[in-house]
């Protein structure tokens, strides 16, 4: 369709903000509310947000996006259920990645401000996050596009990157692990050399490998004494459509990349020293490297039309193992979407407010 993501004013990312609601812990801290989104959209393509200083409501700095998404008062006019979300911005990347182009859906923010909840969601039907609700949409659709002369096969890997080394996440642990790195393909674009690939038939095939995936995060992470938050995790499934035209076979590759990012907080200075020391340079290295991979984008699809191929080769993606594996999904024709998770508490003012100046840097 002509009104796509990267199409939508120019961008070469659509960047939407998520409130999460106040958890129970902070209600009974009576904990302030100190995001807005005022009802009324900012233009038809922006949505306005405000952060309020939690000392001085007085005291308020706005910011504007592509779409702003509430969940704090189900009242409200931006509220948004995970189905609105699938509805606003999952079916449009679901449509791209079908139409044979590769897509990036990117969740940032600080540990627990809904970046998992936003991308996996919860296990009830109502409560399933943006992966499961795309992929099933998928599997749905691809009986009736399948006949004599189209022929779809789906692919999934699921890894994450930890202190910029990749670990395979549908491995079990008793098999041997190799160091993986990223590597670029002529044809076929980046790739992780040595990646565990699984062809799935259907959506219970692949929510059972996502499953596998997710435990095995949270085991690995465990036996590392770190946590789950302290890395990128990376999901990426491929479609492969062939077409069969009076003898001759043509064929379209398309990859959905979705990321759930480390955590973005600041490391507590008691915290840093030894190994989370470096844990922390690295997320902020890769994240700060992520935030100037899109904004150098975001400068291309805004001051040029024509192919500059000379800027793209500037862009820097091989920085870090990250934007190296996600160069594809960026880049060219494809389509992308981050969603900053923010907590609407006033005790994460700090972190909020640094969330909302990075997806605003981004835009
Ligand atoms: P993160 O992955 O960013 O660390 P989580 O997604 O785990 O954060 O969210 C932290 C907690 O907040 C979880 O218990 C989650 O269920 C809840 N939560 C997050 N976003 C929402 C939302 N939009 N609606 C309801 N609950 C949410
Ligand atoms: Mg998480």
């Amino acid at each position: 369709g002509g009104k796509g993501l990267l199409n939508l004013a120019g961008d070469a990312i659509k960047v939407c903000v998520r409130v999460r609601p106040l958890s129970s812990k902070e209600s009974e801290n009576q904990q302030r509310i100190c995001v807005r989104i005022p009802p009324e959209p900012e233009s038809p393509h922006t949505t306005r947000v405000m952060m309020l200083n939690p000392n001085d409501f007085s005291h308020s700095r706005n910011f504007s996006f592509d779409r702003a998404f509430w969940s704090v008062k189900p009242t409200d006019n931006h509220f948004a259920s995970q189905e609105k979300i699938m509805q606003d911005l999952g079916a449009e990347l679901r449509e791209h990645v079908m139409d044979g182009y590769n897509s990036c859906l990117i969740a940032y923010g600080q540990t627990g401000s809904g970046k998992t909840y936003t991308i996996l969601g919860h296990e009830t039907p109502e409560q399933a996050g943006l992966l499961p609700r795309i992929s099933e949409d998928i599997f749905k659709n691809i009986p009736n596009l399948r006949n004599t002369t189209n022929e779809f096969t789906v692919t999934i890997s699921y890894l994450e990157i930890y202190n910029e080394q990749i670990r395979d996440l549908l491995v079990s642990p008793e098999e041997p692990r190799y160091k993986l790195e990223v590597r670029a393909h002529p044809k076929f674009g980046n790739f992780v050399h040595g990646v565990k690939e699984v062809p799935v038939m259907d959506w219970p095939n692949m929510k059972a490998w996502l499953d596998f995936g997710v435990k095995a995060r949270a085991v690995a992470s465990t036996s590392m004494n770190a946590t789950s938050s302290r890395s990128h995790c990376i999901f990426s499934m491929e479609i492969v459509h062939k077409i069969w035209n009076s003898g001759a076979k043509t064929q379209q590759r398309s990859k959905l990349n979705v990321v759930d990012l480390a955590g973005s907080e600041r490391q507590k200075k008691s915290q840093t020293s030894g190994s989370r020391l470096k844990e922390g340079a690295m997320i902020n290295q890769s994240l700060s490297n992520l935030a100037l991979v899109i904004s150098r984008l975001a400068d291309l699809a805004k001051n040029i039309h024509k192919e500059n191929k000379k800027a793209m080769d500037f862009i820097p993606f091989r920085n870090s193992k990250l934007t190296f594996l996600l160069e594809d999904s960026l880049r060219g024709n494809s389509k992308s979407a981050m969603i900053a998770a923010l907590s609407p508490a006033g005790s994460d003012y700090e972190e909020t407010m640094s969330t909302l100046q990075f997806a605003q840097h981004v835009k």
